[in-house]
């Protein structure tokens, strides 16, 4: 056999090995998800990895907009200053980009649960460093379509949902979708709004206050039309909740 006969057969080779190393960092407890290195106790990643994500640290308190370290914390963004969202506050503890982005992706479209596992485990690790819990009474997700879930094979929110639910001991809600809306990629804040004005509906009565729980946040129009949905039964206070928030979604 030729060198040039046996290149491709080495490169292949590498690959597998690639990739049981990365299937390994995801299935093996004990391991960091990230890294590989060692990890205590049943935590899915290893400190310096967790130190190292992109956490979101400076943003509005109410549509959670990444804004300079310098900002006052309580200041709202100029967005909200001239219109403010339908829902009264906002918490999204990661931006979207590098380890998370990819998390995110892995677990929204290729349905990888570890990925969703990993997810999970960072919210509620950044809920218990967050000062004091959130003071919700229910959580409420929003159903993807039945066509759009059928296309993709799996409803990341409501399973998302269904864990945070149990792990905080509160009553999960689900908003059904009314109707198919073209996707959200790609469209302004404006369009955006108008793509999902009344397209959804709690299907029972909400206790006071509620957390609304997505997995990205970009121009937060879904949450807002979904924010109308909660109100429409009865939630008084409407908290968002989203794993990451894209940063610079839209100029202020
Ligand atoms: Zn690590
Ligand atoms: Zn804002």
């Amino acid at each position: 056999m030729t060198i040039s006969s046996g290149y491709p057969l080495l490169v292949k080779g590498r690959r597998l090995v690639e990739r049981l190393d990365r299937t390994l960092a995801w299935s093996m407890p004990g391991y960091c998800s990230f890294c590989l290195a060692g990890t205590a106790g049943n935590r899915p990643w290893c400190e310096p990895c967790f130190r190292a994500l992109s956490w979101h640290t400076s943003a509005c308190p109410l549509c959670s907009e990444p804004r300079p370290a310098s900002v006052s914390g309580s200041m709202p963004c100029g967005y909200c200053l001239r219109q403010r969202p339908n829902f009264d506050d906002s918490w999204v503890p990661f931006l979207y980009e590098g380890e998370i982005a990819q998390l995110i992706q892995r677990f929204k479209f290729r349905a990888e649960r570890r990925a969703g596992q990993v997810l999970l485990q960072l919210m509620l690790q950044a809920l218990e460093l967050r000062h004091g819990p959130l003071p919700v009474q229910a959580i409420v997700t929003a159903d993807l379509h039945v066509r759009r879930a059928r296309e993709r094979g799996f409803d990341q929110t409501l399973w998302l949902g269904r864990r945070m639910a149990r792990a905080l001991d509160l009553p999960l809600y689900r908003a059904t979708r009314l109707r198919l809306t073209p996707t959200q990629r790609g469209l302004s804040r404006a369009a955006r709004q108008r793509n999902v004005r009344r397209i959804y509906h709690v299907r029972s009565p909400l206790p006071d206050a509620v957390l609304l729980l997505d997995d990205v946040m970009t121009t937060g129009a879904t949450l807002e039309a979904l924010s109308r949905a909660c109100r429409e039964q009865g939630a008084r206070h409407v908290t968002v909740c989203a794993l990451a928030r894209t940063p610079a979604a839209r100029a202020i």
